[in-house]
């Protein structure tokens, strides 16, 4: 038998505990879906699996299945990104030197940094869409010896061959405040916003899987008692087979709530937000950034003209759905005055709800290329890459100047007046109780009150072990404290092609 651990790493807080929470607000989508593509036998070897979002552990029993395993078992740490990447070392580490044979780690940051500094000391990397190196890598486990790396050739399927995604047990949908499920109907994305990893991720060229293989997952979620599914493509709206999917859900009648996250030129497609609001889209995220045409074309997004901002706001309330506007602060250009007129400007389109975080320079995208080639970056804590935390030399401002922005801008935004009406103008009992409409806001509030960056993964903070616990573990398997800042991985041939074919109008 093979025992496989799939855990989501959480990441170490400023305090160095790990980050836990009693109640998560976002499961994560990369756990459901690799444990649906685990087969329960291969080659007559049966195969048993548990699947762990750690920020929703609040105890460290799980710890107890990397503890002296009776069986060889395989720990994957998926969907990895920058800021959990010391974290999965750590866990990694301690697996390894607790008796278990195989550590693969996976995920944004294995497959856009450079890891070689890494490599060979015990740990394996994935580098490559898990539909391509998952069943190698528990065959290799199976045969009783990793790769150091797999998927260097190729980052991205030409055809996505996703799979229907199994839901999460009731305990673990318990975890969250909604119980809700990620579902990818395509990845990728036309355009080359800079500080983006999502391209780098994904790739540019949209690949989408079958559109029952959706369906599919949307009936099983229902079933299974899933209140919400987060539609987590981005972006939605660039989805050739979208109209034909809400169209099917529609005539089912499937009745699921969920959210999309869309570009900006969702303001010229009012046929399909008419779509989303009569299939059950409840919120639309869309990632606005800046009000400042130079300020996004100097960040290569061009597609977003700020003209444009106030008619999707209209049409999300003409159909029926939640308006999400996604901001960031601190573009090399931004200063406290324009931030503050950002604001004002986004407080006159009033979307129903925002969210804002800190420019961050996040390895592998060019823009973090661009910021280490001329020496802005400052940070050389990966744990600090997370959108809340100054991480480069802001020409105009300062280190605390930034997240003093950044919560003023919360705590203007969601002012009482702007929860009650934005519940009472948006509240619908089918999409997951009052939470989307009321607990959401409320908690943004309070969050900006006490400093802490909303989006940071849940509520009633628990405290169990920290970074200090695995330091020598760390010390010991890598030969670092800190992992160093990493240089971006360079497309292989093949992908660089894949994007190549795309076309994009950016009008
Ligand atoms: S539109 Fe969004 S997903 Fe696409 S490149 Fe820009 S930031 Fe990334």
């Amino acid at each position: 038998m093979l025992c496989v651990v799939i855990i989501k790493p959480s990441k170490y807080g400023m305090t160095g505990y790990v980050e836990r929470f009693h109640r998560g607000f976002m499961p994560n989508s990369t756990v459901p879906y690799i444990r649906s593509m685990t087969p329960a036998s291969i080659d007559g070897v049966p195969i048993e699996t548990y699947a762990i979002d750690e920020y929703v552990q609040t105890d460290l029993k799980y710890l107890d299945l990397l503890r002296n395993p009776g069986s060889p078992t395989l720990l994957a740490l998926v969907g990895v990104q920058s800021h959990q990447f010391q974290r999965s070392l750590d866990l990694a580490a301690f697996a390894r030197a607790n008796g278990v044979e195989h550590c693969v780690i996976g995920g944004p940051h294995p497959m856009t940094c450079d890891t070689t500094v890494l490599q060979n000391r015990g740990v394996s990397f994935a580098v490559a869409e898990a539909e391509m190196v998952w069943l190698p890598i528990l065959r290799d486990a199976i045969r009783g010896e990793l790769q150091p790396v797999y998927g260097r050739e190729q980052r991205w399927a030409q055809e996505l061959q996703a799979p229907v995604v199994i839901p999460p047990s009731k305990r673990d949908l318990r975890r969250y405040f909604v119980r809700m499920l990620g579902i990818y109907p395509a990845r990728g994305c036309p355009f080359t916003c800079n500080f983006c990893s999502v391209i780098k991720i994904a790739g540019r060229q949209i690949r989408s899987q079958a559109i029952e293989t959706t369906m599919e997952s949307l009936r099983l979620a229902k079933k299974a008692g899933v209140r919400l599914v987060m539609f987590t493509s981005d972006n939605f709206n660039k989805y050739s087979e979208a109209k034909h999917l809400l169209e099917q859900m529609i005539a089912e009648k499937l009745r699921i709530p969920f959210f999309v996250q869309c570009d900006t030129q969702i303001a010229r497609q009012e046929e399909l937000v008419s779509l989303l609001g009569r299939a059950g889209c409840f919120e639309m995220f869309v990632g606005v950034e800046s009000f400042r045409r130079q300020t996004l074309l100097a960040a290569h997004k061009a597609q977003n003209h700020p003209s444009t901002y106030g008619e999707i706001v209209e049409l999300c309330r003409k159909y029926g759905v939640v308006s999400h506007f996604s901001n960031i602060l601190g573009f090399p250009d931004d200063t406290a005055p324009s931030v503050r007129e950002h604001f004002d400007v986004l407080r006159g389109l009033n979307p129903d709800i925002a969210s804002f975080y800190i420019l961050t320079p996040i390895p592998g995208t060019d823009q973090y290329d661009d910021f280490l080639a001329a020496g802005w970056i400052t940070e050389p804590n990966l744990d600090r890459y997370d959108g809340s935390t100054p991480t480069w030399k802001h020409p105009n401002l300062g280190p605390e100047e930034l997240p003093e922005l950044l919560y003023r801008c919360y705590r203007r935004f969601f002012t009482v007046p702007h929860i009650i009406a934005t519940a009472m103008r948006t509240f619908r009992p089918t999409s997951g109780g009052l939470l989307p409409y009321f607990g959401h806001p409320v908690f943004s509030r309070f969050s900006a009150w006490r400093k802490v960056h909303p989006m940071s993964g849940g509520m009633f903070r628990v405290r169990c072990d920290s970074a200090a616990d695995y330091r020598e573990l760390r010390r010991s398997r890598y030969g670092l404290d800190l992992v160093p800042l990493p240089k971006s991985l360079v497309l292989s041939q093949a992908d660089a092609e894949l994007n190549r074919k795309v076309k994009i109008a950016t009008g």
